[in-house]
């Protein structure tokens, strides 16, 4: 790694899950460019030829997957659990894995789209370098993307708190149900605004612990007040050290994480492209905006860099 690659010393500050500050004025390489979609596509494939490229994904990449986007324009509000409530209030534990488990076929029936098939085709053919993903959904490993750096964690698996182990969902999921007869008829439960369920009376509801130590178990995603664990920053950062450009899918970089990865690639002087339907806090630093869906996007680059 060379001191240019070095991490700034802020890395243990990176929290994913807090507001992104507003973009420097200082840091905009050009002005975001409006074209018209075609011509837009082109010069984006113009400028990607013959580079490798790191993709940074977000909601937005998945909603063609059914996976609905709650920052997404449009999206209704709601107050995202956070990692203290968590741990420290067990009705709210009780009330976010009843709501939980009623999401999981979602996420568990979901196939990736257009969008991930596409990126999967670029990386085989040595266009990209890795994609990094706010996403928890797993749909790029799916659609055969090799290098992918997960930053928020992966809903596909659980985590017990105290000792490490790992747990399939599914498992977690037949678990859930057993202990939990009022799960099986969702006819039994009410959705409340903010996501969470209420299944009547939230005091019997019994929440799974680990089967190692009887610990607290927690799905593996990073929740709001946590921090990405260093690691994964790392590996999402040698990503962008090994790239020559970025492109930016489907997020409003609401995020640090997403952001501070961005910003990296500014001082590395890369070509930023930023395709997103609605306002990011990246566009400030993109040298193209392409206000478009990603899944004809990237379908679109692919069938013009590979074709
Ligand atoms: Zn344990």
């Amino acid at each position: 790694m060379t001191a240019d690659a070095a991490l700034p010393s802020d890395t243990s500050l990176v929290d994913a899950l807090e507001p992104a500050d507003a973009p420097d004025a200082a840091a905009v390489l050009d002005s975001a460019v409006a074209l018209d979609s075609e011509r837009a596509v082109d010069a984006v494939a113009t400028l990607l030829r013959g580079k490798r490229a790191a993709v940074l994904t977000g909601a937005g990449l998945s909603t063609d997957s059914g996976i609905p986007d709650y920052r997404g324009e449009g999206a209704p509000k709601r107050t995202p659990m956070t990692f203290q409530t968590f741990v420290a209030d067990e009705r709210s534990r009780k009330r976010y894995w009843a709501g939980s488990h009623l999401g999981w076929p979602v996420f568990r029936q979901a196939e990736p789209n257009l969008g991930h098939r596409s990126l999967a085709q670029l990386e085989s053919a040595g266009a990209i370098a890795g994609v990094i993903t706010q996403n928890v959904d797993g749909l790029h490993t799916r659609a055969g993307s090799r290098h992918v750096v997960e930053l928020h964690g992966s809903l596909d698996r659980v985590i017990c708190l105290a000792c490490g182990q790992a747990f399939g969902r599914d498992s977690i999921a037949t678990r859930l149900e057993t202990d939990n007869p009022v799960l099986r008829d969702p006819k039994n439960i009410r959705i409340a605004p903010d996501g969470d369920a209420d299944v009547g009376n939230i005091d019997d509801f019994v929440v799974p612990e680990c089967t190692v130590c009887g610990g607290m178990l927690k799905p593996n995603v990073v929740f709001f007040g946590e921090l990405v664990p260093t690691e994964t920053f790392l590996e999402a950062s040698a990503v962008i050290q090994s790239a020559e450009a970025l492109i930016v899918a489907g997020s409003s970089l609401a995020v640090n994480s997403g952001i501070r990865l961005v910003e990296q690639a500014r001082r590395r002087k890369l070509p930023i492209i930023v395709i997103n339907r609605g306002v990011t806090k990246g566009d400030g630093r993109a040298l193209h905006k392409l206000e478009a869906g990603t899944s004809e996007t990237f379908a679109a680059l692919a069938y013009r860099l590979l074709g």
